[in-house]
């Protein structure tokens, strides 16, 4: 059997694995698709452009066709004049997160392969996700969660019919009680972390910016950065539009990381004092696909710092009493923002997106 689009390559050795999937390489690193989807036309219209299919509507850029979609994307850019910058709310969406824009490439990937049940470990909104459009493929999925997971996130995987593993200690011990699960077989591992086709789905967060902006990026972009879900998917997206022509130049990727769970800003900038436990949703100390992210973040000028559990609360009060119904730790992306403007890593006339990548409702 070939796996044609759907082929892998090993983003470390090079090895590539064409005939079967494999979740990842015998060297130990994630792996990627072997070659990216890629439109042959210039850039259309964006007035003629036809929008209605969601994220879907960005089909040149996907490895796979909609096989498993809520009809989700095309999420609101509006501005927020309040922080000078343009939000992008990445809390609509079915499940209210933006990691339903992987959840629907991953299920789609995984009906192609014929895959009868999915694994994925997360500390709840990547697990909703899931579980979710698992739930719409009619797929089996186990779903690992920290045992302090919050009690709606755990109903959303729960009543969508996922089986919920709670496991106790930190969110390490879930992802390794996660992996022995893929390693006996126990299924195949849709991961927000690992897994290509969750990549290829946040891609499109950077296909509707340009979009949206009339085929133009952002002079920068302000992401939560924990495994670099949306961070390397924005990356990926942003050069795949430069690579096509769509778009002239990529924004500056800013991350911003919780206090204590800070391994890239402490990679670029030192150690970081105190533990941020109120960004519950990006406490990963280990992320899988670290040398990406340093490689993006080097790329395009990028730069990524910590922030603390004070600044992230601070802001989270900002945004409710705006209007913006988020939960804790996308507040992180906004508060960072503030700060980069302090150390003048942006300027007050650059032009800047800012996700809010999930609603106050699960909380
Ligand atoms: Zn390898």
């Amino acid at each position: 059997m070939s796996l044609s689009n759907l082929s892998l390559r090993c983003s470390a050795c090079g090895e590539t694995y064409e005939t079967a999937w494999a979740w990842r390489c015998d060297c130990g690193a994630p792996l990627d698709f072997l070659a990216d989807a890629r439109p042959s036309r210039s850039a259309p219209d964006p007035r003629e452009f036809d929008d209605r299919r969601g994220l879907w509507s960005f089909a040149d850029f996907l490895p796979v066709g909609p096989h498993v979609t809520l009809g989700e994307g095309m999420t609101p850019l509006v501005d927020a004049p309040e922080w000078d910058a343009a939000f992008k709310l990445e809390y609509v969406f079915p499940t209210g997160s933006f990691k339903d824009r992987g959840a629907t490439t991953t299920l789609s990937v995984a009906t192609e392969l014929g895959v009868e049940k999915v694994v994925e470990d997360s500390s709840g909104n990547a697990g909703a996700a899931i579980a979710t459009y698992a739930a719409r493929a009619g797929i089996d999925a186990d779903i690992y969660v920290p045992a302090s997971v919050k009690a709606a996130k755990l109903r959303a995987i729960e009543r969508a019919g996922a089986t919920p593993v709670r496991v106790e200690g930190s969110r390490e011990d879930v992802t390794d009680a996660c992996l022995e699960a893929v390693e006996d077989g126990d299924g195949w591992y849709a991961s927000h972390a690992w897994n290509p086709a969750f990549f290829a789905g946040t891609a499109t967060f950077a296909y509707e910016v340009a979009y949206q902006r009339g085929w133009s990026a952002p002079d920068a972009v302000v992401t939560p950065l924990g495994h670099g879900t949306l961070f390397l998917g924005a990356y990926r997206g942003f050069r795949a539009l430069r690579d096509a022509g769509w778009i002239d130049e990529m924004p500056k990727l800013l991350g911003a990381q919780a206090a204590g769970y800070a391994p890239v800003a402490e990679e670029l900038h030192g150690p970081t004092e105190g533990t941020n436990d109120v960004a519950d949703g990006i406490q990963i100390r280990d992320p899988t696909r670290l040398d990406q992210i340093l490689d993006a973040v080097d790329a395009t000028d990028g730069d990524a710092i910590a922030l603390t559990e004070d600044a992230v609360e601070t802001e989270l009060d900002r945004l409710h009493r705006r209007g913006f119904y988020t939960e804790p730790t996308c507040a992180v992306a906004p508060a960072a923002l503030g700060e980069y403007r302090e150390r003048g890593v942006l300027s007050d006339d650059d032009d800047v997106v800012v996700p809010l990548t999930g609603s106050g409702l699960k909380n």
